[in-house]
């Protein structure tokens, strides 16, 4: 309810009740006058009766007393006259004429106990006042009742019964309070009209006050209060006014800090610049913090969790992807894909892992959405996954100055309009994640080159040495056998002798690539020297390893190397340990296949040799 309104309200309530008052007030009190009055008057009628039939009777026309009665009931407001007998009467002088026997119960009390009593009765639709007054016989004063009565002192002789009319008074009391009524009516005008100047400052400032903070709330600062009077309203209104200069300016401020950081800036029509500002502090803090957290992460692999964690748990999205481009810029893999049904199911059409150029987002470096443009990628088949009407935001990830990397959110128009920034502010979160991504991957490959032969492309010793302490550790845990071939180019020394360096290369290379394509995926090749490989062969047992060795040995065999000097063709020995031993470390099965690859270039080359313990023997030469 507005100031206005409660003010009118209090003037009509509290002149309504003093008018109630002061006519309950007035009421009573005329009341009780009138009412002493009347008695009065009853009293005073009681004894000129009582005089005057007194008189009659001494003159002896006490017969006539009916007309006296009929005179006296002419009187304005005098409605009844009745003279009542007592007993003593009625047994001296008979009971008189019709009338004058006690009727009403209150007649029959008075006779009875002598005390008058009084009643307000309605007779005809007309209020009317009864007393009733008892006649004592006293032979005291004036009149001695014991010269006609035949009774003692103080017996109650009779009666009489005075009925005077009430509407002249209810008449007189309606007159009497009017005048007052129209006073307070008048007093109430004054009052309204008194505190409607009193409260008309205070509900201005409170109307405009209303108006500026509903504004503020909007983002809008720009609102004043007017200043109409100089008492506290004035100082509240001038201390609203300073307080609003200070977030306008505050407020611009931001906003052009804000503008300035680019797509944190995204601002929704109409919405408030207040909310959206913490909004965007929010995702600000959350994006420092992310990016703090993914610092000390330990690799690429905990970097997408945390990554795929926020979209789920921050910005609470169901459905996602994310690709990363390889380094050939051709094909893309997919690190997560959130929200699909069955594993390997993309939101998009598979063409685009083998040719990423076929991703929209990828090829044209830029956001991709669906939201304003429902059929920009064709790509895109997410609504063919009976899942409603989805629309997509794909958003390419910069790294090294090329897009490194694609983020995909697919969600429903219900999700969109509840996120409608949400482009924008995953956006936040991948521009931080892309400085350490782009480091971290640079670290990676810069591994990756210290561990790798560059000639073949193999592993080498380096990268057995860091990574055979998890491979041992993986074979002793899950009980099976690592198979270790050893191999060793016969007579090499007389390719580099005979045909030069570089045919030397080839013939490493060669073997290389024989041994690449003799293995499983699941197998290891490494360089370990000059053109000595090492094979590791997980999950194997000694017939396997024999196996391998021989086709390897064979391929070798069978190979032609193009040489200036016409065609070439090497042999090549195997030496094959197995680990665990007998509860020996890794380095020890090495050990074991070098040796057998000894024994079986002392048994002539161009073969495959198991370790066997009787190799000990020989130890010594070797
Ligand atoms: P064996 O049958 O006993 O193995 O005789 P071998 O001549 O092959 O002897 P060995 O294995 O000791 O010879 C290794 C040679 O390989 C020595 C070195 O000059 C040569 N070599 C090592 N690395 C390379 C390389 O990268 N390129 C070339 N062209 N030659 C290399
Ligand atoms: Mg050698
Ligand atoms: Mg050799």
């Amino acid at each position: 309810m507005t100031l206005q309104k409660k003010s009118l309200w209090f003037t009509v309530a509290s002149s309504f009740v003093l008018i109630v008052i002061f006519s309950v007030v007035t009421i009573q009190s005329f009341n009780y006058f009138s009412l002493n009055t009347i008695r009065e008057q009853g009293r005073m009628a009681a004894e000129m009766l009582r005089i005057t039939l007194t008189e009659q009777m001494r003159a002896g026309v006490i017969e006539e007393r009916e007309a006296l009665f009929k005179r006296m009931r002419t009187i304005p407001g005098l409605v009844d006259v009745r003279i009542l007998r007592g007993e003593p009467v009625i047994h001296q002088f008979g009971p008189g004429k019709s009338g004058e026997l006690a009727k009403l119960e209150m007649e029959k009390r008075v006779l009875a106990t002598g005390q008058w009593e009084e009643t307000v009765v309605e007779l005809n639709d007309t209020s009317v006042y009864r007393i009733t007054i008892p006649y004592v016989a006293s032979s005291g004063g004036a009149l001695n009742c014991m010269q006609c009565h035949d009774v003692p002192e103080g017996t109650i002789n009779g009666a009489v019964t005075l009925g005077f009319s009430l509407e002249a008074m209810k008449r007189s009391e309606v007159f009497a309070i009017l005048p007052i009524v129209g006073l307070l009516l008048v007093f109430a005008l004054f009052l309204g009209y008194f505190l409607k100047r009193l409260f008309r400052p205070m509900v201005r400032t409170a109307e405009n006050m209303r108006v500026v903070v509903r504004d503020a709330e909007k983002g809008d600062f720009s609102g004043r209060i007017e200043t109409t009077s100089s008492d506290e309203i004035g100082d509240i209104a001038k201390q609203t006014n300073s307080l609003m200069d200070t977030l306008e300016h505050s407020m611009g401020r931001i906003s052009t800090s804000i503008g300035s950081l680019g797509d944190l800036s995204f601002k929704a029509e109409g919405e408030n610049l207040l909310t959206h500002t913490v909004h965007v502090v929010d995702e600000m803090v959350g994006a420092a913090r992310f990016k703090q957290a993914i610092e000390n992460d330990l690799d690429l692999d905990e970097i997408f969790i945390r990554i795929r964690r926020v979209l789920s748990d921050h910005f609470g999205l169901r459905h996602f992807s994310f690709y990363r481009v390889e380094d050939d810029g051709k094909a893309m893999t997919a690190v997560f894909v959130e929200g699909v049904e069955r594993k390997g199911e993309l939101w998009c059409d598979q063409d685009i892992l083998i040719n990423s150029d076929a991703c929209r987002a990828k090829r044209t470096a830029s956001c991709v959405s669906s939201i304003d443009n429902p059929h920009i990628c064709s790509r895109f088949c997410g609504n063919t996954k009976g899942r409603g009407e989805l629309v997509h935001v794909c958003i390419p990830m910069m790294l090294s100055g090329r897009v490194g990397g694609m983020l995909q959110i697919v969600m429903s128009d219900e999700e969109f309009k509840r996120h409608p920034d949400i482009g924008q502010t995953a956006n936040i979160y991948l521009k931080e994640a892309a400085p350490v991504i782009e480091a971290r991957q640079l670290m990676q490959s810069l591994k990756e080159t210290a561990m790798r032969d560059p000639m073949t492309g193999l592993y080498n010793r380096r990268f057995l040495e860091d990574y055979i302490e998890v491979l041992a550790a993986n074979t002793v845990r899950q009980g099976t056998t690592l198979g270790v071939l050893m191999c060793d180019v016969d007579f090499f020394k007389q390719v580099n002798d005979n045909y030069g360096h570089d045919v030397g290369d080839q013939v490493i290379k060669g073997l290389a690539t024989l041994l690449k394509e003799a293995v499983r995926t699941s197998d290891l090749v490494i360089r370990f020297g000059g053109e000595e490989f090492l094979v590791l062969l997980p999950d194997t047992d000694a017939k396997g390893c024999m196996e391998l060795a021989e086709r390897i040995r064979m391929g070798m065999e069978a190979a032609q190397f193009q040489t200036p000097q016409g065609p070439l063709k090497k042999t090549l020995s195997v030496g094959i340990a197995l680990f665990p031993g007998d509860n020996e470390g890794f380095w020890a099965a090495v050990k074991y296949a070098d040796i057998a690859l000894y024994q079986a270039k002392e048994q002539g080359r161009n073969r495959s040799l198991m370790f066997d313990r009787s190799m000990w023997g020989e130890e010594e030469q070797y």
